[in-house]
């Protein structure tokens, strides 16, 4: 039996890049200056570029960031986002730790994104955004929110968790809305050896409130001018960042490489892969199927010696902490089905070919065995 192939692993991108890693850990250690140094501000400026975004604000997980974002943006308590309940559990907990009220969009089945059509007929004079989540990293239909959203006089805020080097039409996922929010958690296509996370952000006023708001509200050191709270990327996480950074775009690349495996494999089979888009960039974090029958594929896959996962068991209105009081969540046609047939495949880039190879053969033989 061949060693189990887990469906995401942090620590073989770790080992990958381990010297490189230590020397940036150890030139922090050796510093002496562990919170907010020229670190923190140097991945600040070297992420925005490679988003082509002009501000980038560090802060301590991706779920800080969306809530600073929201802030930032001028939503206040009362104000309803629409966003999707197919996503981490930490988007809507952000909005409600923001003092705002969710509400549900159904997903497109195809990017399965927020679908544009069923967000106007969900605006109500209390709506102020509305929240596009990137899931596993197919960028949502960013022209089409944006331009309901236009309509309505909304805020954007997109949740950037799975998308660091998506795009469309090569503008990076980050840049279409009023501001971003990235986590950096471990397992994410830049992900830390811990936690972190950041706003993206063109505007200098959301840039301005976002410095302010992660830090006691400082605009000078030990002077609170806002009400803030504590939320700052710390220095070892960012030198780690900034390692990881320069191999970001050959990850991604290599990401996009295992989905074509992958898809080759399952063509002319009842399992259904991700859509790719002409012209947009899928930053692929996780490579999702439908299968009818997904019950029996996970099996043979375990068997196999090959990891899957739930990417999530169940959508977020279907979890016991905003089971059936979030409005919205009776009209969930799509994403109730994506649910009943989602498997997660193993999808990070230090996979060898010969277990990419591996998990094909395994798709392809489950095929001709049921
Ligand atoms: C990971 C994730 C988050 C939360 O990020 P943390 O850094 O864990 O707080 C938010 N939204 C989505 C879609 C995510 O995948």
């Amino acid at each position: 039996m061949p060693e189990t192939i887990p469906v995401a692993n942090p620590q073989a991108q770790f080992l990958a890049h381990e010297a490189a890693l230590r020397n940036a850990i150890d030139r922090v250690l050796t510093r002496g200056r562990y919170i907010m140094g020229e670190e923190v501000a140097h991945f600040e400026h070297e992420f925005a570029a490679f988003l082509n975004a002009r501000f980038c604000i560090g802060v301590a997980s991706g779920t800080d960031a969306l809530i600073l974002a929201l802030k930032a943006c001028g939503i206040v308590p009362g104000d309803e986002v629409i966003t999707t309940s197919h996503s981490a559990v930490a988007t809507i907990a952000a909005i409600e730790l923001a003092g705002a009220t969710p509400v549900f969009a159904d997903i497109e089945p195809d990017t399965r994104c927020l679908s544009p059509q069923a967000l106007a007929p969900l605006i109500s004079e209390r709506t102020r955004a509305v929240l596009p989540v990137h899931i596993y990293g197919q960028p949502a239909a960013m022209e089409e929110i944006l331009s309901v959203a236009r309509r309505f006089n909304l805020k954007v805020i997109e949740d950037c968790a799975q998308a660091h080097g998506a795009a469309i039409g090569g503008k990076k996922a980050g840049t279409w809305g009023d501001a971003a929010a990235f986590s950096f958690y471990p397992t994410k296509n830049l992900g830390a050896l811990g936690d972190g996370g950041a706003v993206v952000t063109g505007s200098p006023e959301i840039a301005a409130a976002v410095r302010e708001t992660r830090e006691y509200g400082w605009r000078e050191r030990y002077v609170s001018s806002v009400a803030g709270m504590n939320s700052r990327l710390d220095e070892i996480q960012a030198a780690v960042l900034r390692e990881k950074l320069h191999h970001l775009t050959q990850d991604n690349d290599r990401r996009r490489e295992i989905a074509r495996t992958y898809a080759l494999a399952i063509e002319d089979s009842p399992i259904v892969g991700p859509s790719i888009f002409p012209g947009t960039t899928h930053a692929m974090h996780l490579y999702v199927v439908e299968c009818e029958r997904r019950n029996s594929l996970r099996d043979y896959l375990h068997k196999a010696g090959i990891g899957t996962a739930f990417h999530y068991p169940c959508a977020i209105h279907q979890q016991p902490a905003y089971d059936n009081r979030i409005r919205g969540c009776r009209d969930l046609k799509n994403t109730e089905a994506f649910y009943r047939r989602l498997l997660s495949l193993p999808m990070y880039p230090e996979l060898t070919d010969a277990e990419v190879e591996r998990i094909g053969d395994a798709l392809r033989q489950w095929n001709s065995d049921t």
